[in-house]
C-alpha cells in the first residue's frame, strides 16, 4: 500500500473530457488523462483492501460484480503512486491482453466493487488502467513478442472481435499457428464497427491489430466462413477451430408501420457511420445524414445511446431515447448492495451532450410505442406513444400496464431501432455441425468445447450480447482449454 492514508487525504478524480459543446464538432475520442503527478495521487486511494473486491469478477444477478478478468488492480494502483509506470504495466498485462480498449470503454465493474465506493467515490481504476497501457506504447515498452518455437498446430478463428483476439493472442505466444477469419473489411469486431469512433479511436484497434500481425497472427479479412470459405474446409485445414462470432442479430420492432422508410436498425446506423468516417471522412456519403432531422431511438440501453451521439455529431434538429423502464434511482437500491454493480442513475457521455445541445437529458422512461405513421410516399411521419406503469407482482413478475390517457404523437424523420440482439446468427455454427441453443452457441464454461471435437466457442457468441472485458475473458479461458485439447492430440500420435 503506498499512501496509508491517501484515500483520506485525496478525492476521486476522473480522466479529462472535452467540454460536450466542443467534442460533438468533431469525431475524436472526447476523453483523455490525466497528467502523472494527478494519477500518481489517485492510485494513492487505493486502500490494498485484504480482501480486494474489484477484481473478483463474479457473476451475481446476471451483472458482474469486479473484474471479469481478475486485474491485480491493487498492486497496479500501489506501483503507479510510486511513479514506477513500467512495471505497472507489466502486472497489467498479466491478466488483460488488451487495456488499451478496456481502458476506454469497459463500464468499470471493478469501481463498483472498490471498498472505498461503500463511504466514498471508487478509486479511479479505469483511468489508471488506460493511463498505463497509453504511456506504455508512447514509451515504446510493448513491442512485438514473436514466439521462438512453433508447436506446428494450426488454429483457425473465425471473428476479430475481442474474444477472437484476445484467443489469438494467448495461442500464438503459446507456439500455435494462428490465422483469424473476419468477414468485414477490417479486424475489430464491435471494437471497429460497433463502438463509436468517439468513444475508441479505431486507430486503437489498428494498433493492435498490426502489432499480432506482427507477432504472427495471420488475418484473412473480406472472408465469410460458410459462404467464402467452408466449415469442411476449414476443419480439414486446421487442428483446432474456435467459433467467435458474435451475437449482432438485431431484434427488430414488430408493430404497425415498422415497416416505414426511415425506421432503421441501429446498428446498421452506427456501422455505416464509421466505415464512411474511416474510408473517406464522409466524403463517400455512404452514411445516414441526420442534419436537420428528429430522430428517435428506441431501446433504452447503451447501443440506443450511441446513436444518440452519433446523431447529435451530425447536426439533427431534435434526438429522443425511449426506453421501457423507469428511471433508475440515485442511489444503490437496497435490493442492488455494494459489492453487485451499482444500477444507479447516471449521465452517461450521450446524455450530456444531447443535455449541453438541446437543455434536456434525451431519456423518455416506461414509455411504449404503439405504431408508426407513413406520409404518403411510405416515409416514417410519427410514432404514437403511450406511457407504462412497471409492476412488480407478490410473486416477483415484472410486468407493464399501460395508462389510459397518455397517448401522445412525436414527429419523426428517422427512427433508430436499439431493442437489443437476439444472439449469434447460427448459419455458421449449424454448417460446423455445432449445437446452437436460445441463439447461442452450446459450449460450456468449463471447456468452451462445442458438441463437435476440435470445435470451440467463446465471447458474445456463446455467451449473448456481453462487454468487451468478458469477451477478452473468454478469448482467454477458450484459449487455454484450445492449448491442452491440441496437447492431447500430440501426446497420442
Ligand atoms: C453499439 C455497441 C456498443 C457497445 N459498447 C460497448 C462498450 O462501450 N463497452 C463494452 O464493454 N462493450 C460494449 N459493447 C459490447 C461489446 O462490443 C461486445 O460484447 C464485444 O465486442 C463482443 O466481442 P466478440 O468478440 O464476442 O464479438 P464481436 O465483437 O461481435 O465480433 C464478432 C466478429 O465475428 C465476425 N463474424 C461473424 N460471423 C462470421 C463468419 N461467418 N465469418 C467470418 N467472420 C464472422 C463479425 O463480423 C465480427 O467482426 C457494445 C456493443 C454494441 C453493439
Ligand atoms: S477491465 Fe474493466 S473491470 Fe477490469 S480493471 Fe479495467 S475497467 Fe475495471
Amino acid at each position: 500500500m503506498g499512501k496509508k492514508t491517501g484515500f483520506m487525504e485525496y478525492s476521486r478524480e476522473k480522466g479529462k473530457e472535452q467540454p460536450p459543446l466542443e467534442r460533438i464538432k468533431n469525431w475524436k475520442e472526447y476523453a483523455s488523462r490525466l497528467t502523472d503527478e494527478a494519477l500518481q495521487i489517485q492510485g494513492a486511494r487505493c486502500m490494498d483492501c485484504g480482501t480486494p473486491f474489484c477484481h473478483m469478477g463474479m457473476e451475481i444477478r446476471g451483472s458482474a460484480a469486479g473484474c471479469p478478468i481478475h486485474n491485480v488492480i491493487p498492486e497496479w494502483n500501489d506501483l503507479v503512486y510510486h511513479g514506477k509506470w513500467k512495471e505497472a504495466l507489466e502486472r497489467l498485462l498479466l491478466t488483460n491482453n488488451f487495456p488499451e480498449f478496456t481502458g476506454r470503454v469497459c463500464p468499470a465493474p471493478c469501481e463498483g466493487s472498490c471498498t472505498l465506493a461503500i463511504s466514498d467515490p471508487a478509486v479511479a481504476i479505469k483511468s489508471i488502467e488506460r493511463a498505463i497501457i497509453d504511456k506504455g506504447f508512447e514509451n515504446g515498452w510493448i513491442t512485438p513478442r514473436i514466439p521462438v518455437h512453433r508447436t506446428g498446430k494450426k488454429v483457425a478463428i473465425v471473428g476479430s472481435g475481442p474474444a477472437g483476439l484476445a484467443a489469438a493472442d494467448q495461442l500464438n505466444q503459446l507456439g500455435h499457428s494462428v490465422t483469424v477469419y473476419e468477414r468485414s473489411d477490417r479486424a475489430g469486431g464491435l471494437l471497429t464497427y460497433g463502438i463509436p469512433n468517439m468513444k475508441l479511436d479505431k486507430d486503437v484497434v489498428e494498433r493492435r491489430v498490426q502489432l499480432l500481425s506482427d507477432e504472427g497472427v495471420h488475418f484473412i479479412l473480406n472472408t465469410e466462413i460458410g459462404k467464402g470459405v467452408t466449415a469442411d474446409e476449414l476443419k480439414k485445414e486446421f487442428d483446432a477451430v474456435i467459433l467467435c462470432t458474435g451475437a449482432t442479430k438485431q431484434r427488430h420492432l414488430r408493430i404497425e408501420g415498422s415497416d416505414s422508410e426511415g425506421v432503421v436498425l441501429a446498428m446498421d446506423y452506427l456501422t455505416s457511420t464509421t466505415k464512411s468516417l474511416l474510408d473517406s471522412n464522409f466524403e463517400d456519403g455512404q452514411y445516414l445524414d441526420m442534419k436537420g432531422k428528429n430522430v428517435i431511438v428506441i431501446g433504452g440501453g447503451d447501443t440506443g445511446a450511441d446513436c444518440v451521439a452519433t446523431a447529435i455529431r451530425q447536426n439533427c434538429k431534435s434526438v429522443y431515447q425511449f426506453g421501457k423502464h423507469p428511471q433508475l434511482p440515485e442511489h444503490r437500491a437496497v435490493d442492488n448492495p455494494w459489492p453487485t454493480n451499482p444500477q444507479v442513475y447516471k449521465l452517461d457521455y450521450a446524455y450530456a451532450e444531447a443535455d449541453a445541445k438541446y437543455g434536456r437529458d434525451p431519456r423518455e422512461y416506461c414509455i411504449q410505442t404503439k405504431k408508426i405513421v407513413a406520409d404518403s410516399n411510405g416515409h416514417i411521419k410519427e410514432l404514437h406513444t403511450i406511457q407504462m406503469e412497471k409492476v412488480i407482482s407478490d410473486e416477483g413478475y415484472v410486468y407493464f400496464n399501460e395508462l389510459p390517457g397518455t397517448e401522445k404523437v412525436w414527429p419523426a424523420d428517422y427512427v433508430f431501432v436499439a431493442i437489443g440482439f437476439e444472439g449469434t446468427d447460427s448459419g455458421v455454427a449449424e454448417q460446423f455441425g455445432v449445437k446452437v441453443t436460445n441463439n447461442r452457441i452450446a459450449a460450456k464454461v468449463t471447456n468452451y468445447a462445442t458438441n463437435v471435437e476440435g470445435i470451440f466457442a467463446a465471447g458474445d457468441a456463446r455467451r449473448g450480447q456481453s462487454l468487451v472485458v468478458w469477451a477478452i475473458n473468454e478469448g482467454r479461458n477458450v484459449a487455454e482449454s484450445v492449448n491442452s485439447f491440441l496437447r492431447t492430440q500430440a501426446i497420442a500420435q
